[in-house]
């Protein structure tokens, strides 16, 4: 994977002087960079308009904000009626330098630079505020919302002061959330067993069709041994599973790769969701990446707004996936991500009805799994 490099850097003056923004403007010397007040897309004349912007052309842009709002935030996923497992988002960073064809953040974000939360201090000030508030909770927290969690870091290295602060809470799991091999960097980090490093996989096929920049799926694995090594707790994602003429054996191999080099008494969790996209990424992504097979497939929309295939579709796949984890690996943890009641009791062994029972679920099984007193 290539490292990020950035073609100007534009600083909100309020966070000129952080030491963040200082060795990132010491690291990149030689790239121009603008001090505004408050820069914002939408009120600056001279950017052409974002809609027709190239989106590959604003992630060149790097923009470093004083994030003023609430950074630690409930998984959207929250509101649809689906059982959610009561998950946080922290928002770092706004955007990212890879290139799935079927990003959401392409339809969702206002703005196509890539926006870093600089006043980190003051971000985590706000968690450690957050999870203090209730002691006897364990807090599920992400990075991997709005951004790859790991994309960035080489560059960044947010995550330097991210992982080691998570290490001194006594109630909060950080989950890293990633498509690169980024890891490097955070072998040798202080991170006390309250870190998990997280791939969101697909088979190799889907990978290259549909995720460029990204990985390859045999780079994620390496790096998920190398933070095994170094004491990390790893998990992984089936999501965005993708529906092609191929995809039970695509799976079904992805699940044996997984499950042969990587040792199940080391996964946290894996879970499985299928693609789903609001109406109006299907025509960027039909401009942006013509050769996308992404929509192949029938789809129908939810009370969410979301396009997902039929459920009959989805309950397929997610049976497929589970019983071959199942005859693997009973003893993993797996859950569904964004699915109904009943969706749950056609594919999984165990049917939370509400957000608190799957939270309770993940957190218990986290507890026994890994031996730790919250
Ligand atoms: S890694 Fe995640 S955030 Fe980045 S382009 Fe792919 S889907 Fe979007």
């Amino acid at each position: 994977m290539n490292s990020y490099v950035p073609e100007k850097i534009i600083v909100d003056r309020a966070v000129r002087n952080d030491p963040f923004t200082q060795n990132l403007l010491e690291k990149f010397s030689d790239v121009p960079c603008e001090i505004l007040e408050n820069y914002s897309w939408h009120k600056n004349e001279n950017n052409p308009d974002p809609a027709k912007n190239p989106l590959t052309e604003g992630k060149k842009i790097l923009h470093l904000k004083y994030f003023a709002g609430n950074s630690i935030k409930s998984c959207p996923g929250i509101t649809n009626g689906a059982v959610c497992c009561n998950y946080f988002t922290l928002d770092l960073i706004e955007n990212c330098p890879l290139e799935c064809s079927y990003c959401i953040l392409q339809a969702f974000l206002n703005k196509p630079v890539i926006t870093v939360h600089a006043n980190l201090a003051e971000v985590l000030n706000q968690v450690r505020q957050h999870v203090s508030s209730q002691p006897q909770r364990l807090f599920r927290v992400g990075t991997g919302e709005h951004s790859d969690s790991l994309a960035l870091d080489p560059v960044l290295e947010i995550n330097k002061q991210v992982v080691p602060f998570f290490g001194e809470l006594d109630n909060a799991i950080l989950e890293l959330k990633t498509k690169s091999n980024h890891v490097d960097h955070l072998l040798d980090l202080p991170h006390q067993g309250n870190t998990v490093i997280a791939w969101s996989l697909n088979p190799p096929y889907i990978v290259e069709q549909e995720e460029h920049k990204t990985a390859a799926l045999h780079e994620r694995l390496q790096a998920a041994c190398k933070v095994l090594e170094a004491g990390y707790k790893v998990a992984f994602h089936f999501d965005p599973m993708i529906y092609y003429p191929d995809w039970e054996n695509g799976y079904r191999q992805l699940v044996h790769q997984l499950l042969e080099t990587i040792p199940v008494a080391s996964i946290a969790w894996i879970s499985l969701g299928t693609l789903r996209y609001i109406p109006k990424l299907k025509t960027m992504v039909e401009e942006r990446f013509p050769k996308s097979t992404i929509f192949l497939g029938e789809f129908i929309q939810g009370e969410d707004g979301k396009m997902r295939y039929l459920k009959k579709v989805r309950q397929r796949m997610f049976q497929t996936v589970r019983q071959e984890i199942h005859k693997l690996a009973p003893q993993v943890t797996t859950y569904l991500c964004m699915e109904k009641v009943p969706v749950w009791q056609h594919t999984m062994p165990v049917h939370p009805t509400t957000n608190d029972e799957l939270d309770d679920m993940l957190s218990n099984n986290f507890q026994q799994q890994f031996r730790q007193c919250f």
